[in-house]
């Protein structure tokens, strides 16, 4: 009698964009196990949305349980903390041993400081759930602080990094400032300056040069100031140094100019380039061809030579190209070089604000604003979070209210 193929065992840690995709693209193929330290999928592209007060922190959270039922998928929540090479198993801080066939690291990013100091100390990091509620509640506490002053007391919110997180965070903030807060205290509102700091020469860099313009103009009609060619050389409390020996004063400042691949990766003694996973094209880890790294954590190189770039489609087309790869090792097929489809770039600004670049089409303005809104809600993870942003953006759009201005981070 013919013996069925065991199924092969992959593990796979991280339960963001790339990991969850992986193990849902791999659910018949495969005994898949999915690590990660939180219970829940945070959807990142929508987190600054937490913290300027226009959504609630839940709808940008989905349980990864939840997603995982009736798939057969096994969870961990933990974190790895060493993996035996020769025996092909992982250890969770839970003491737990993981045996796998194959091993898929898709642990994502972290904050990179750059070397600058006083990021750690003095500057608020936009990635996690609980960092977004931290920024919200040091931003209108200190709305509360300027509610007592009757002076030109001025309070300073700056935003370093003119990407899109950091476009799309000054410009979520102005609106804050100037619907919201300025119906509860237009004095205070008043007084509220949001400052936007690029080192390079223009924001948005991934986007053509007409369009960045278009988003820097936009962002200067809500208020924002934006200052480009602005290196960092400090934060300090309530201050931030420039290269150019110039100092900006900042109340609240947030650090949205970089990540680097996640640090837990190193825990696994595997090579890396910088702080990333050095992978082969196939997205096999260099000299390991039964661990593959995929997403923020590997550092694939492209077709331009450069590094892949760290968002959400590279992480997740390269999770449903190891699936495949991982059912051709199991066939004992060759295996292929992963090809990025690059399918363009959005930022909103505001309301009715937005770009939208994909190869040469170009859109701004309103339908760019639809198309933006349409794509974040198809990507939101559960029902319920789709249905519960939906609600928060109507109420937002028709009141022209944030209902989640709360100050959550006290007793
Ligand atoms: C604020 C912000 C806004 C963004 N906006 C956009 C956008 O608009 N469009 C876009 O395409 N991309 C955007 N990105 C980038 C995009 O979110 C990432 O490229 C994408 O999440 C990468 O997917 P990943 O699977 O590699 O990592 P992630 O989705 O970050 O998943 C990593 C997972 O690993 C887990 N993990 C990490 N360390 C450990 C550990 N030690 N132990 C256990 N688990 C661990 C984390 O909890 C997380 O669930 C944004 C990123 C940020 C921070």
């Amino acid at each position: 009698m013919q013996k069925t193929p065991q199924k092969p065992r992959v593990v796979i840690l991280g339960a963001g964009f790339g990991g969850l995709t992986a193990a849902r693209a791999l659910v018949n193929d495969a005994h898949v196990t999915l690590v990660d330290r939180h219970n829940f999928q945070t959807f990142l592209p929508l987190l600054y949305q937490v913290s300027t007060a226009g959504l609630a922190a839940d709808h940008v959270a989905h349980p990864i349980r939840g997603a995982l039922r009736k798939t057969g998928i096994q969870f961990r929540m933990g974190s790895p903390i060493s993996v035996d090479h020769k025996n092909n198993t992982i250890k969770l801080d839970s003491s737990e041993v993981l045996e796998f066939d194959y091993l898929i690291v898709a642990l994502g990013s972290a904050t990179a400081d750059f070397g600058v100091p006083g990021v750690t100390e003095h500057a608020l990091g936009m990635k996690s759930v609980n960092e977004a509620l931290t920024i919200r509640a040091e931003v209108l506490r200190r709305f509360e602080d300027l509610c007592r002053f009757e002076d030109d007391t001025i309070f300073s919110i700056s935003v370093v990094g003119g990407g899109p997180t950091g476009v799309e965070m000054a410009g979520a903030f102005a609106e804050l400032v100037r619907g919201p807060l300025k119906h509860d205290q237009a004095h205070a509102a008043a007084h509220i300056k949001i400052n936007l700091i690029e080192a390079g020469p223009r924001i948005l860099p991934m986007f053509s040069e007409k369009l960045s313009a278009h988003g820097q103009k936009d962002l200067e009609k809500l208020g924002v100031t934006v200052h480009v060619n602005t290196a960092v050389q400090a934060i300090k409390p309530r201050k931030i140094e420039m290269k150019d020996g110039s100092s900006l004063p900042s109340e609240v400042t947030i650090w949205a100019a970089g990540v680097q691949g996640e640090p837990a990766g190193a825990l696994l003694n595997l090579p890396l380039v910088n702080t990333r996973i050095d992978v082969d094209q196939t997205l096999q880890v260099k000299h390991y061809p039964h661990i593959f790294a995929i997403g923020d954590i590997a550092g694939l190189v492209g077709e331009n030579g450069r590094m892949m770039p760290m968002v959400a489609p590279v992480a997740m087309q390269q999770a449903r190209h190891v699936a495949k790869q991982i059912k051709r090792l199991a066939a004992g097929q060759e295996l292929k070089p992963f090809k990025y489809i690059d399918k363009g770039s959005m930022a909103t600004i505001g309301r009715h604000k937005a770009i939208v670049e994909v190869k040469k089409l170009r859109l701004v303005g309103i339908p760019a604003w639809y198309a933006w809104l349409w794509l974040h809600l198809f990507y939101l993870l559960g029902g319920r979070n789709k249905i519960g942003t939906m609600a928060d953006w109507t109420w937002n759009y028709l009141t022209f209210d944030r209902g989640n201005r709360h100050i959550m981070d006290s007793l």
